[in-house]
């Protein structure tokens, strides 16, 4: 893996070297003997850089999942309490070991995976969670569901990742638990975070629902909180349509995780505690065994593609790829991101960079448009009973003064990403054409002035 990778010093070099470099220099050396300022740009009708060609697709499939499945139909186990040796069980296992974890608990999404470590943990009404506002909806559907007030604070503008001073200015004393999610796949500020929680009694349950195979300190994403969560939904790096684990160390909090996703029921087969039915199904298993030949692998191609692209636009002004914590000792990419500083190309806004980016054939997409501070359900909730209970009218208030997240609000102005789970399998001469595509645009941005 390491001699694939840059190593983080490189990396850092690398994603800080636009800007500085803009002072230097106007050319860029890494578009090799072309001169693009000579080359029209698509958008004004020239000639695109990429033109019939395709991307990895995505879901991934190949015969030995269509196997998998198929193999499940036929043996009517459809049900995961049908069998011990069934997929759901199999996978269980599998997916602890490729994690590294002592237990997985296999449900029905991220989302149902979250909130289930919410309800095992025994946060519910009166409590607050921090997480961040960057994030899929999700994460604090899972906070919603246990009625728990989610807090969101905000983020660090280079990593797209919650600001751990920010986490711990919001602490209150129903603060319970911290809910850092790893954007784009790479890991969290996670020693700043575990020293918050010990020091404030938190919980910390990791969002990884992006970030599987991503390595932290030496260990897997996922394995560093008091429990941890990923999804396999249709665009996620390891995917089955819709799917989520649970994985952790410590075995009474895992077991109280599998009552609680199975209605409460436990393991003992005594109906316990409250709980939601979010199983995994045998189908949903088996479509993730049958792809587990190339998981790794896979994985390993993102990685190296993706440090070859940053390798690629490491001397454009401009274009900031997402920054890693010191400390990451591996990423992983659901996206390739990176921020896009229009300063860097005479003002340009980050839509018309987009469309003549699209224009030459490769497709930059802004992701999340607003964060989800931003979103209804935080009037919503504000009229709930089970908040205007829960809550003092004070802290309510103060709720609602706290809500607004400037930096992220700057993370969605400037985000420029590409889908990392099919396009990143993709080869050296597509990460080529993404980086060409960028340059060119880069090199004749003083003919963007009047595109809108
Ligand atoms: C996808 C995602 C979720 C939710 O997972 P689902 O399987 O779609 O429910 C939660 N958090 C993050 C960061 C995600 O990307």
């Amino acid at each position: 893996m390491a001699k694939h990778h840059l190593t983080r010093r490189q990396f850092i070099a690398a994603a800080s070297a636009g800007p500085l470099a803009s002072v230097a220099s106007k050319s860029i050396p890494a578009y090799g003997n072309m001169t693009n300022k000579t080359k029209k740009l698509a958008i004004l009708g020239g000639e695109p850089v990429r033109k019939n060609k395709s991307w990895p697709q995505w879901p991934y499939w190949d015969e030995k999942v269509v196997d998998s499945v198929v193999k499940t139909t036929k043996s009517r186990v459809w049900c995961r309490i049908q069998s011990r040796t069934g997929t759901v069980p199999t996978f269980e296992k599998k997916y602890a070991d490729l994690i590294g974890a002592k237990y997985c608990v296999a449900v029905g999404s991220g989302t149902q995976a979250l909130h289930t470590c919410v309800e095992a943990l025994g946060i519910g009404p009166g409590d607050e969670i921090i997480t961040s506002p960057y994030t899929d909806p999700g994460t604090i559907a899972s906070i919603l569901s246990a009625r728990a007030l989610p807090v969101l604070a905000d983020l660090d503008t280079e990593s797209y990742q919650l600001d751990p001073d920010d986490v711990e200015r919001r602490i209150t004393e129903y603060t319970k638990a911290i809910m850092p999610v790893h954007m784009m796949g790479q890991p969290c500020h996670m020693e700043r975070f575990m020293q918050i929680a010990k020091k404030h009694n938190l919980k910390v349950i990791e969002d990884a629902a992006q970030g599987h195979l991503s390595e932290y300190q030496g260990k897997k994403l996922g394995t560093i909180g008091d429990l941890g969560c990923f999804s396999f939904q249709s665009s996620k790096t390891i995917a089955c349509g819709e799917g989520g684990a649970i994985v952790g160390d410590d075995e009474e909090l895992m077991d109280k995780c599998y009552t609680v996703q199975n209605h409460g029921t436990s393991r003992r087969g005594r109906t316990e505690v409250a709980g939601p039915k979010y199983r995994m199904n045998e189908f949903e298993a088996a479509a993730l065994l049958g792809q587990w030949p190339g998981i790794v692998e896979r994985f390993k191609r993102r990685n190296e593609n993706a440090a070859y692209l940053t390798m690629r636009l490491k001397d454009v002004p401009g274009i900031r790829p997402q920054k890693w914590y010191e400390g990451t000792t591996s990423g992983s990419y659901y996206l390739y991101a990176t921020s896009y500083l229009k300063e860097h190309f005479n003002g340009v806004p980050r839509d018309t960079f987009l469309k003549a980016v699209a224009a030459e054939g490769v497709s930059l997409s802004p992701y999340i448009k607003n964060g989800l501070h931003r979103e209804p359900w935080v009037e919503h909730i504000l009229k709930q009973p089970v908040y205007t209970k829960m809550f003092s009218a004070r802290r309510l208030r103060e709720y609602r003064e706290q809500v607004p997240c400037p930096r992220c609000d700057q993370v969605c102005e400037e985000m420029a990403m590409i889908w990392a789970s099919g396009p990143l399998l993709g080869t050296k001469e597509d990460m080529d054409d993404v980086a060409d595509a960028i340059i060119k645009v880069y090199e004749n941005r003083d003919k963007l002035a009047r595109v809108s």
